[in-house]
């Protein structure tokens, strides 16, 4: 049971449904951004490096069929499974042509060694084409969308020039879980100039849609990017490592259980990270946050923020 973590895992989630861990192969199909391509902006979101988010993202020279097999390499030392989930990670996963986007997507599905289509994108780009392909390759395996909402503020999401208002995520989430497709939402914490309470209130606005996950980011400073440049001016502070966990466990107790927790706090690419440094060791953060957890006596759904107080989630060991 995912209790003994209190939390609902994506571990806990796949080891449930494959009887394995699987693990995430990040692709990169070769895409760009309309924040970059100039079609909304040329300089992207504030805090997204060259690599488009994707610093993690195989080489978008290969093919996905080497791609899948050069990620897999790198794991092998680790990987336990035969499963995995091709993530196309970098940039916007369904910003080309849909018979591009097909032919990316089927050659990573084709493979029996993949599970699961996880796509991360931006929600003004999901056209009704794109849509029927998403649907259509829903019934021959999962597909995951991933939305990279990041907050529902419009002052921030203006400052981290997200280019789309809340509206057009709304009816993304309406199109995709109307034709069955699981949405995972990313939020970032710590973002400048947002409270504890507005970080909160983003929760509370997305828990009650009908997404299935939920990506925890902490906010990241990286070399070239525009936050970093203000990160130099001293126009904002990141977070500690305690102020973090502080508000990612409030973040978690509100959540309903049914939701999966994919990411407690994502990494930073160690060659351009600047800021917060501690979040360079990732096992102690993550012991941390479960240790926290722990000390404070609490766990995903206690403040359910989707039911009424008397019908919380309730925890026993
Ligand atoms: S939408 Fe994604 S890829 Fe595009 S600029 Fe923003 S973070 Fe980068």
């Amino acid at each position: 049971m995912w209790l003994d973590k209190r939390y609902h895992s994506l571990d806990y989630e796949m080891k449930s449904q494959y009887g394995q861990k699987l693990y995430k192969l990040a692709l990169d199909g070769g895409f760009t951004c309309p924040n970059r391509d100039g079609t909304l902006d040329t300089r992207g979101c504030i805090f997204c490096s060259a690599g488009g988010s994707g610093d993690f993202a195989a080489d978008r020279k290969l093919t996905i069929t080497e791609q899948i097999e050069q990620a897999k390499t790198k794991l092998s030392e680790k990987q336990t499974g035969s499963l995995f989930i091709a993530y196309f990670q970098a940039y916007t996963g369904t910003y080309a042509p849909v018979e591009y986007l097909r032919s990316v997507y089927e050659e990573a599905i084709s493979r029996p060694d993949i599970a699961i289509l996880s796509i991360a994108t931006r929600p003004d780009c999901l056209s009704r084409e794109v849509l029927d392909l998403l649907e259509e390759l829903n019934a021959v395996k999962p597909v995951w969308i991933e939305l990279g909402l990041q907050t529902i503020h419009p002052q921030t999401a203006e400052y981290i020039r997200r280019g789309y208002p809340l509206s057009v995520f709304d009816q993304a989430v309406a199109a995709l879980t109307a034709r069955g497709i699981e949405v995972i939402v990313h939020v970032i914490l710590g973002l400048p100039g947002e409270s504890a309470d507005d970080m909160l209130a983003t929760v509370r606005y997305i828990v009650q849609m009908p997404i299935s996950g939920i990506k925890f980011q902490l906010l990241h400073v990286l070399k070239g990017t525009d936050l970093y440049r203000n990160y130099q001016k001293h126009l904002f502070q990141v977070l500690s490592m305690e102020k973090y966990t502080d508000i990612l466990i409030r973040c978690i107790e509100l959540l309903p259980p049914r939701i999966v927790i994919h990411r407690l706090t994502g990494d930073g690419p160690r060659p351009i990270l600047v800021a917060p440094e501690w979040s360079l060791h990732k096992k102690y953060v993550l012991n941390y946050i479960h240790h926290s957890l722990k000390a404070r006596d609490t766990w995903q759904g206690k403040f359910d923020c989707t039911i009424s107080q008397n019908e919380n989630f309730s925890f026993e060991l």
